[in-house]
């Protein structure tokens, strides 16, 4: 069986990241992987966070990936981004979008506010002012946004909040059905990002009771590592394919100049 696309890789260009697009791919093929794609944390139009690219960086990205594609010619690269989705902040993910000919984006939420990003370990603090569940319906409010843009082919890591082990008390049932129903109406994917497995919550983002939601509205999925190192390329995808598999999942998604395209797992 092969492994299938990793289509969640990060660059030293986001500056929290280390490696090269040449050494992920290296990595990649070392491991018989068909295809990936770079999707590093997008730009923002002024200096945002310490967590990005920088916009003056953008180009370098891409030429970055290309030299990867003509290094690798026998591994498929895909060219796209993690873009941050922010309420009043679509105009700049459209011009985004007409910089350069990207094959999707990832739409992620990290901020449920202006300024706090709920994954961010610096602002840890930040979770024990508010009550979890509050945290978590502002995002979970904010990801429908996301799917609901038409901005984005794949929704990040959709229960991201989960990040630190902390847990609303209440059930959050009617919370995913409520962003699912989004999903489904507007046709995005989601992203399994095996991430969560290296972090405090020691879990695949989206969760398996979660992932039972999406599967009975036949929600696509793609799969990713969410890399932040070359040694991470496809970590845990034997485990993210195990889930979705008995879940029913039999086919996961690729996307070639926003086009979406089903592939079987294991092909
Ligand atoms: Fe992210
Ligand atoms: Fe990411
Ligand atoms: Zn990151």
């Amino acid at each position: 069986m092969s492994l299938p696309a990793d289509y969640h890789m990060h660059t030293w260009l986001c500056r929290h990241a280390v490696g090269e697009p040449v050494d992920y791919a290296a990595r990649a093929v070392a491991l018989g992987l068909k295809e990936i794609a770079f999707t590093d944390h997008s730009p923002m139009p002024k200096y945002f966070d310490y967590w990005r690219m920088l916009l003056e960086d953008l180009s370098t990205y891409v030429e970055k990936v290309r030299v990867a594609q003509k290094q690798f010619p026998n591994l498929v690269i895909r060219l796209a981004m993690e873009v941050d989705y922010l309420p009043g902040g679509e105009d700049w993910v459209r011009e985004l979008a007409k910089m350069y000919p990207w094959d999707f984006f990832i739409g992620s939420v990290h901020y449920v506010s202006d300024t706090w990003a709920v994954d961010d370990p610096k602002e840890l603090s930040k979770w024990k002012e508010r009550d979890p569940y509050e945290v978590w319906e502002a995002y979970f409010d904010r990801l429908g946004m996301a799917a609901q843009s038409g901005l984005f082919e794949i929704i990040g890591h959709a229960d991201l909040p989960k990040k630190f082990g902390i847990y609303p008390k209440r059930d959050c049932t009617a919370m995913f059905e409520r962003f699912l129903d989004i999903a489904k109406k507007s046709g995005v994917a989601l992203d399994i990002n095996t991430a969560g497995l290296r972090k405090d919550c020691k879990e695949i983002y989206p969760s398996p009771a979660f992932m039972k939601l999406a599967a009975a509205r036949q929600i696509p999925i793609t799969f990713g590592s969410d890399s932040h190192d070359p040694i991470e390329v496809a970590m845990g995808f034997d485990k993210a394919v195990e889930m979705v598999r008995g879940l029913g999942y039999t086919h996961y998604c690729r996307f070639e100049q926003h086009r979406r395209l089903d592939t079987k797992i294991g092909d």
